[in-house]
């Protein structure tokens, strides 16, 4: 992190309740995800944000699993936002869920209908409408509306015990219905559901909503800085107002711009659409935004939390450019990923002066950006492959690779010269024939001669075959979600094209789930938990260049 920048408006909140002594100049935040869906990157913005704000000061976060809607949850979805926080490197305080609060919660909302401010209504969800009103027409009050304290508690208790069929009755704040912001015209506070919660199991048949839930759960656990996303700015008048009816500890909501990224989509709704529909192989498809997805991809977690923070923290919505993710990740593989030859596209190139049979174990540096990580053996033979768009039949001037006549370097090994080709009935070269220069070999070049391109290759005798799977971005437009008709139409044809064979250096057979490397000349590649011991797969986690740059300049 860097320590030049200046504070973010939540740090400067912060520091400032210390300095006043708020709270004892504590600190607690907390993560509230909802378990029904995997994490996506911009719940790692805001794990990044909270965990950090409390690191940065002392303090703790609470991990506290959002789960008052019975219908939507379940357990996997709990297991792996768990794995996806501690993977991105932060460890909670408390693992909570708003489930355990249910009967705390439920003595809450008798306390306001002990006070007047809460009432069962009877009335059907269009008749609520109705009577709302509009931004700027005042709404009505329900007929409901001034029920006695004791048919309240009685008719909210027959709720609790099942009397009456989801949609029956609603308990609901009794604010103010002519209030200029909709959230304050008598909002609902619980709803029948007679469904299955994971946790409480059938144990309830009434459920907390959203904004009676939220508020009272920081303030059960004493949080002092709650912090959500913009649009609960207008949710803030009534989170202040049940902390202040019920004379509780009075934790505070502060707002911040939500993450969104072009070329993505990041709603749990939309990315669970893609898993169910089949346009990706599952919520960790190395092309979702979800942190499994980056993970699988290559993604590491320093590179996530390098760019939450260069993001920072933004109080307007905005769409940030998906490059800037692929250049964090891209600044650190540089400096940490070993480099491997790998040849996708083959063409078979044979060194005539070279002699059959013979071969010869070169030197090849693992990472030039990183000593410590040394060096392994790279074996030369006479026959080789290199890539096919490395040699041009007809190449145009600078074409610094191989054609009719033309010096190049072999990466780690020999400058050699193209002496003829062959090509099959159909016009493919087939096989590219040259020399070398004995005296040429790197390290100790005597040649006098100079080359100004080199090329990757592999020996064909040594090479081991590799899947190799490359993905480019999701979706073919920059804001899929705000395009007219369905976000699903502009899902990118070609964001997944399978190598079956590519042949790579034979060290790589040897390859773990998650071992990263930069394929020369080729990008950053990341070994897939499909590989096999004779088969290794690899996902390109990121191009070495950022190569759509360069397609919105020629369009
Ligand atoms: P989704 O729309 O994807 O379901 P959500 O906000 O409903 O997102 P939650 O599980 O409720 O998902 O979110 C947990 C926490 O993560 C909340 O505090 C929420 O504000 C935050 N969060 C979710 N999406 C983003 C985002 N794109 N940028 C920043 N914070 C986010
Ligand atoms: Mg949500």
């Amino acid at each position: 992190m860097s320590e030049e920048r200046s504070l973010n408006f939540l740090e400067q909140i912060v520091e400032e309740d210390i300095t006043n002594g708020v709270n004892g100049g504590r600190v607690l935040t907390r993560f509230p995800p909802e378990p029904n869906g995997y994490l996506h990157i911009g719940h790692a913005k805001s794990i990044c944000l909270n965990f950090g704000l409390a690191q940065k000061y002392n303090g703790q976060t609470n991990l506290r699993f959002d789960d008052t809607n019975p219908v939507t949850e379940e357990t996997e979805y709990v297991e792996s936002i768990k794995a996806d926080i501690q993977w991105l490197g932060f460890q909670w305080a408390n693992e909570l869920y708003a489930s355990d609060y249910f009967a705390q919660l439920y003595e809450f909302a008798v306390t306001l209908i002990k006070k007047g401010l809460a009432y069962v209504d009877d009335s059907t969800p269009s008749e609520i409408a109705a009577l709302k009103g509009t931004p700027t027409e005042p709404g009505k009050n329900s007929p409901y509306r001034d029920r006695s304290v004791e048919e309240n508690l009685q008719l909210f208790a027959d709720m609790k015990a099942g009397k009456y069929p989801d949609g029956a009755k609603v308990l609901r704040a009794k604010v103010d219905m002519a209030s200029p912001n909709m959230h304050l015209r008598d909002p609902l506070m619980y709803r029948i559901k007679h469904a299955h919660h994971h946790r409480t199991g059938d144990a309830w048949c009434i459920y907390p909503m959203y904004d009676f839930a939220h508020g009272q759960s920081d303030s059960i656990e004493h949080i002092t800085h709650s912090i959500c996303t913009l649009e609960f700015v207008p949710h803030r008048p009534l989170y202040d107002w049940f902390i202040e009816k019920l004379e509780i500890f009075p934790s505070h909501q502060y707002e911040f711009a939500r993450l969104a990224l072009n070329y993505t989509v990041t709603s749990k709704r939309k990315l669970l659409q893609l898993v169910n529909e089949g346009y990706v192989s599952g919520w960790d498809d190395p092309r979702m935004p979800t942190l499994s997805g980056y993970r699988r991809r290559g993604y590491t977690p320093s590179s996530i939390r390098t760019f939450a923070e260069r993001v920072g923290v933004q109080k307007r919505d905005n769409l940030i450019d998906v490059g800037l993710l692929e250049f964090c990740i891209r600044e650190e593989l540089n400096k940490s990923a070993n480099r491997v030859m790998a040849v996708m596209d083959p063409v078979k190139l044979v060194i005539t002066n070279y002699p059959e049979g013979q071969t010869e174990t070169l030197d090849a540096e693992n990472n030039p950006e990183d000593e410590s990580a040394g060096h392994r053996n790279v074996t030369f033979s006479n026959t080789l492959y290199i890539e096919r768009d490395d040699f041009m039949e007809n190449p145009p001037k600078k074409f610094f690779r191989l054609g009719p006549g033309l010096f190049v370097r072999l990466k780690y090994a020999y400058i050699i010269k193209c002496e003829s080709f062959e090509k099959d009935a159909a016009g493919n070269v087939t096989t590219i024939y040259c020399t070398y220069l004995p005296e040429s070999r790197s390290g100790g070049d005597t040649s006098g001669i100079n080359v100004k391109g080199t090329i990757h290759w592999v020996s064909a005798a040594h090479a081991a075959k590799a899947e190799v799977r490359l993905y480019d971005r999701l979706f073919s437009v920059e804001n899929p979600a705000s395009e007219e008709g369905d976000f699903k139409s502009f899902v990118n044809p070609n964001s997944l094209k399978v190598v079956p064979e590519a042949y790579v250096e034979p060290s790589l057979l040897n390859v773990k789930a998650g071992d990263r490397f930069q394929f020369l000349r080729l990008g950053y590649f990341c070994a897939d938990p499909d590989s096999t011991p004779d088969k290794p797969v690899f996902n390109r986690t990121v191009t070495l260049k950022d190569t759509w740059a360069k397609e919105k300049v020629k369009n």
